[in-house]
């Protein structure tokens, strides 16, 4: 059996809709912030129980666009995590600040107890970073953030819908950013993101720095970017979006399943953390193994497309050599690069794939 890390062909087997939709837009020619992106920002925010969100080319630029909006630039220090995807930490270079890394937990997110010591007078923002689909310790974060005048964007683009105490994550931050990339829980056909906020003020801010600071045609009140979210998109969003609660619950029943077969093997593998307070949302489901290479040779072998998120950290990424981080700086998040395997958990599996990924698994710790 083949068990694919996509699934693209699967939820897009059948098209017509969408054609349909794109169709019509053709025809209108309402391409560039037309409405079916209002339609989306509105049920966007709905969806996170937020008054603001603002679409935007995407979910790097939602980052960069947000620690832009708040002021962060040149000779600005932001602290985050070096176990992320690389768009988190290249996000706060291009804007120009520095960023600093601080260890993550046993749990994929930013080790809170490690933040104090990381600030200086320069540190302006923390990022942290909902990584798997399971929300960072937003409260103790805060805390942190109130008493040294800092500002917090959520790094959510692996977590829509992810909660704490039934509190959705981008409800803590300043901002918290999303992206709409094809393997995203929420996923469009191409490039797209989404800024949420309860903040009118920045919510004016972003939707200028999104359109070039263009208050009208012609009267440009500050200078931005071009980082639209394409009407197109927003097409096949709007599509989907009704669906998202289906795609997450689906996730989280495959994980549940996992969790359940794999509970025999705890002497060979750490299961994903489990929390009753919090809505963890899978976008990956990530297992931890001292055997991890061999692990997933077999399953490669086997046909199953696991993959590791991820396997460099960033702070040893020849791109951060500049920051001058050394192997040893985080041997939580260095020991978790080694470790980490990600197995399919998407909606489209079915129950013999995920009876396949269960069995091979077995099957490798048996032999
Ligand atoms: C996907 C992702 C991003 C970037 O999103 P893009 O839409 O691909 O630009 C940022 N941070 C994390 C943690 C991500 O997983």
């Amino acid at each position: 059996m083949r068990v694919p890390y996509s699934y693209l062909q699967r939820q897009f087997s059948e098209i017509n809709g969408y054609i349909d939709d794109i169709r019509a837009l053709v025809r209108s020619g309402d391409f560039t912030l037309g409405t079916a992106v209002t339609q989306f920002e509105e049920r966007f925010a709905q969806l996170c129980e937020l008054p603001y969100a603002v679409g935007v080319g995407s979910g790097t630029d939602a980052l960069i666009l947000s620690l832009k909006a708040l002021g962060i630039g040149h000779g600005d220090e932001v602290i985050t995590t070096s176990n992320t995807f690389i768009a988190t930490v290249g996000a706060i270079a291009m804007t120009g600040a520095r960023p600093v890394f601080v260890d993550n937990n046993d749990e994929y997110t930013i080790d809170v107890q490690k933040i104090e010591t990381a600030i200086t007078p320069n540190t302006k923002a923390i990022v942290p970073v909902h990584l798997t689909g399971n929300p960072a310790d937003m409260s103790t974060i805060m805390e942190i953030a109130q008493k040294h005048n800092l500002v917090v964007v959520e790094d959510a683009a692996q977590a829509i819908l992810a909660a704490i105490d039934g509190r959705h994550v981008g409800s803590w931050g300043e901002t918290a950013c999303f992206s709409l990339h094809p393997l995203k829980n929420l996923n469009i056909w191409g490039d797209g993101g989404v800024i949420v906020t309860r903040s009118e003020d920045l919510y004016k801010r972003l939707r200028l720095i999104r359109n070039h600071g263009l208050s009208t045609r012609d009267e440009v009140v500050m200078f931005g970017h071009n980082s639209r979210l394409d009407t197109l998109q927003a097409l096949v969003a709007n599509r989907l979006i009704g669906e998202v609660n289906l795609i997450t619950n689906t996730r989280i029943g495959n994980a549940r399943k996992f969790d359940e077969s794999f509970a025999d093997l705890s002497e060979y593998i750490v299961l994903p953390p489990r929390k009753p307070n919090v809505k963890q949302v899978y976008h990956t489901y990530v297992i931890r193994s001292i055997y991890r290479d061999g692990l997933m040779k077999y399953l490669i072998d086997n046909g199953i497309r696991a993959k590791i998120h991820y396997p460099i950290p960033v702070h040893l990424q020849k791109a951060a050599a500049y920051l001058g981080y050394k192997l040893g700086d985080f041997p939580v998040c260095e020991q978790h690069c080694n470790e980490v395997i990600t197995l399919p958990v998407h909606q489209h599996l079915s129950s013999d794939e995920i009876d396949y990924i269960v069995d091979c698994v077995h099957a490798y710790f048996r032999s």
